[in-house]
């Protein structure tokens, strides 16, 4: 069965000509239902034909998430874990603030990348995330927060993160239809200045990212020499910072827009004064802000969180050195919710191997 969450507007407007016989504004209006309202009822779509409604009943199916747990912060971020049709979890963390309401989604359940500092690269790569699933997410999270803070917005989620469980440029065909529905007018529409892809550093990928959406990149940087980011990432061993590099000043930026660098600060593994003014260097000529993010420890992976003093001391490093940095605030530390805590459950998944002749990605 087609999963019709999962269809951006003229693949659903395809389906509903070609399969089902429907006028092309059929689908306009179930893809409003879908994705505007947030309905995955048929029978709530009450100006759809009843002949309409149960012919979609028995030919199409709406891939929805289930509400496994949530968990609640003493910062007011929420972390959700939801269940899949097939019984997998994922999980999303909504982060309120007084001026944006932003929801950090999920793109694959586990990963492939192997990173070792990072909660879910311990799991592996289960599968890819559906756009449909994707999607799901930030319907799911909207409802929530209708109830939870009597909001009458359809939409009251304002921010994306691509920056969950899971590589997004690893699964980027879903990725794109996903972006494309949660970008349509007719749809959640989100604009492209308030979503956010987060990557390693997939090199080929960020030059099919940059022609084939139009939404922002970070990339997680996290190192300052080779050998130092091969140790930590290994896709660093198949594209490494130079080829990163230069995949990003190649990046085409529309007039006042700026590639994110985050930067995990791990304690003693990148965090000197030398790795400051190596950062400084690799990033001239990139129009480039730095997220500095506090390590959350994971008990077992062996790293350490930065203290504070050397954060600040390396931020202001990068500051007389011209580069805009930022500590990022940690949020959803006490649930687990933070960055690079989302896994919960056992490793059994698919690890790409970066150290081999023709090693794939
Ligand atoms: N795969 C994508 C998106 C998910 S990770 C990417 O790597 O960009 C989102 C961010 O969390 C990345 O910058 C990653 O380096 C960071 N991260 C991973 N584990 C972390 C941890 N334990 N503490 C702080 N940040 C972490």
């Amino acid at each position: 069965m087609v999963d019709v969450l999962s269809l951006p507007l003229p693949d659903l407007t395809r389906f509903v000509e070609e399969q089902l016989g429907e006028r092309p504004f059929r689908a306009r209006q179930l893809f409003s239902w879908l994705h505007q309202r947030g309905v995955h009822d048929f029978d709530r779509m009450t100006d759809l034909s009843k002949a309409f409604r149960a012919r979609l009943q028995e030919v199409v199916k709406i891939g929805a998430l289930e509400k496994d747990l949530e968990q609640r912060s003493v910062d007011g971020t929420i972390k959700y874990r939801w269940r899949t049709e097939d019984g997998r979890l994922i999980e999303s963390v909504y982060m309120p603030s007084p001026d944006r309401k932003t929801l950090c989604v999920s793109t694959q359940v586990g990963c492939a990348m192997g990173c070792t500092f990072c909660a879910t690269a311990t799991l592996g790569l289960l599968r890819n995330l559906t756009p449909g699933e994707i999607v799901s997410q930030v319907h799911a999270v909207n409802r929530e927060i209708r109830r939870n803070e009597g909001s009458d917005l359809l939409r009251p989620l304002t921010n994306l993160v691509f920056m969950g469980m899971g590589e997004p440029l690893h699964n980027f065909e879903n990725v794109k239809r996903a972006l494309s529905i949660l970008r349509a007018e007719e749809g959640p529409n989100f604009s492209q200045r308030h979503i956010t892809v987060s990557t390693v550093g997939l090199v080929p990928m960020i030059e099919r990212f940059a022609q084939e959406t139009d939404v922002k990149l970070a990339i997680s940087l996290n190192a300052t020499t080779d050998e130092q980011r091969s140790r930590t990432m290994p896709v660093n061993r198949r594209w490494n910072i130079e080829a990163l590099m230069e995949a990003c000043r190649r990046f085409p930026l529309r007039q006042g827009r700026r590639i994110t660098f985050e930067y995990v600060l791990l304690q003693g593994e990148n965090d000197s004064d030398e790795d400051a003014r190596r950062l400084a260097r690799l990033l001239q000529g990139v129009p480039a802000k730095v997220n500095l993010i506090p390590y959350n420890e994971n008990p077992g992976l062996g790293f350490h969180t930065t203290q504070d003093a050397r954060a600040e001391a390396f931020r202001e490093l990068l500051a007389q050195a011209g580069v805009a940095a930022f500590i990022r605030q940690n949020r959803g530390r006490d649930i687990a919710a933070a960055c690079g805590q989302l896994a919960n459950q056992g490793g059994q998944g698919e690890r790409l191997r970066f150290d081999q002749p023709g090693g794939v990605a």
